[in-house]
């Protein structure tokens, strides 16, 4: 679906597919659960899911003939973390505008992980103070301003790879590996778990998994707390990606499948029971996933299979799409493990 698109190889290339024997034990041995190691697809600065998308949207950068790329995220933005990386691969510069989404005090929270993994990279980090949002922002309006009226060529990547007409590809990408990967495994998979906060991974894969029928199969965690606006950027970003990569479909509202009781208490704040997943596919797996995202996609899935949400025998795919380095940002948190 992807041939006609332009792609910049930021990647290792396909991702592994490992099976979760002991988490899979541990729930009752009903589902066999595999995970999709995004969260280790290249040598850039740790990886994860953004890069698969930029893949699509930096040709379109380096032949804007802009010399800066400028985005937006929290504080502990994985996100960002990726741009700044991409910019020092293809020697751009590199402007991030880092909002102060949680309101999380670990007094090192603004110092390590990903914003210290940023400076390191040289990229201008931009401290802002404005509350969490996945749509476009003001803040990120204004640096694209003064980029240019410093003498710069900005390139806009909005939050999260998102929201661009290229953001969904990544993850009909990955949809197309995973059909291959199902040729050599010899079976497929039921259902795709992902965590879903700005939209486009989750709205790439319902695109790309629509081929075969399994769209509804893929199982949405929102990660944003603020559900309702995830859920329409999700459908809004399948329906034009669907019409870009001629799916000849139509991608309706209920083909979005997006649950929202794990998201909470709020976006980057981790409840108990995220903390509990994290632990638990810590010492079953030695699998990190972090207090923001792949924690809760994790909660969530454990809490499906003990609900028995999926038919016994189900093959589930859990999406790892990175995030680790956050994880820096919680020390106080995870003090005592
Ligand atoms: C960005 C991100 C997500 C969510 O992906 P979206 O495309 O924004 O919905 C999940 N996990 C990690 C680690 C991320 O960085």
């Amino acid at each position: 679906m992807l041939k006609k698109f332009e792609r910049y190889p930021l990647t290792f290339g396909p991702t592994p597919i490992e099976k979760l024997d002991r988490l899979s034990a541990h729930l009752g041995g009903k589902v066999e659960i595999f995970a999709k190691r995004e969260d280790c697809n290249s040598g850039l600065a740790f990886g994860g899911n953004k890069l698969r998308k930029l893949e699509y949207i930096i040709p379109d950068a380096i032949a804007s003939d802009a010399d800066t790329l400028v985005t937006v995220g929290g504080v502990q933005s994985n996100h960002t973390r990726m741009v700044a990386a991409v910019a020092a691969k293809i020697g751009m510069k590199c402007l991030l505008v880092q909002e102060s989404w949680v309101p999380h005090d670990d007094v090192v929270y603004d110092r390590v992980g990903n914003i210290l993994l940023s400076r390191i990279m040289g990229a201008e980090v931009r401290l802002v103070e404005e509350d969490f949002d996945i749509g476009i922002r003001r803040s990120w309006e204004k640096a694209l301003y003064d980029v240019k009226a410093r003498g710069g060529i900005p390139y806009a990547i909005p939050a999260g790879a998102s929201v661009h007409p290229y953001g969904g590809f990544g993850y009909v990408g990955f949809a197309e590996e995973v059909h291959a990967q199902e040729k050599q495994l010899g079976f497929k998979f039921d259902f795709i778990v992902v965590c879903t906060v700005t939209g486009s991974t989750h709205a790439g894969m319902l695109v790309g998994f629509a081929i075969d029928g399994r769209h509804r199969n893929v199982i949405g965690i929102d990660a944003s707390a603020t559900p309702s606006q995830t859920r329409a950027q999700v459908l809004d970003i399948a329906q034009y990606t669907a019409e870009l990569v001629d799916l000849g479909m139509e991608v309706a509202d209920d083909d979005v499948v997006l649950l929202e009781e794990y998201a909470g208490p709020r976006y980057g704040i981790p409840s108990e029971e995220t903390k509990e997943a994290i632990r638990l596919c810590a010492r079953l797996e030695g699998m990190i996933t972090d207090p923001v995202y792949e924690g809760k996609s994790m909660h969530g899935m454990i809490d499906l299979v003990q609900k028995g949400f999926f038919p016994k025998g189900s093959r589930v795919l859990f999406a790892h799409l990175g995030g680790a380095p956050a994880i820096n940002g919680y020390g106080y948190t995870f003090r005592n493990g």
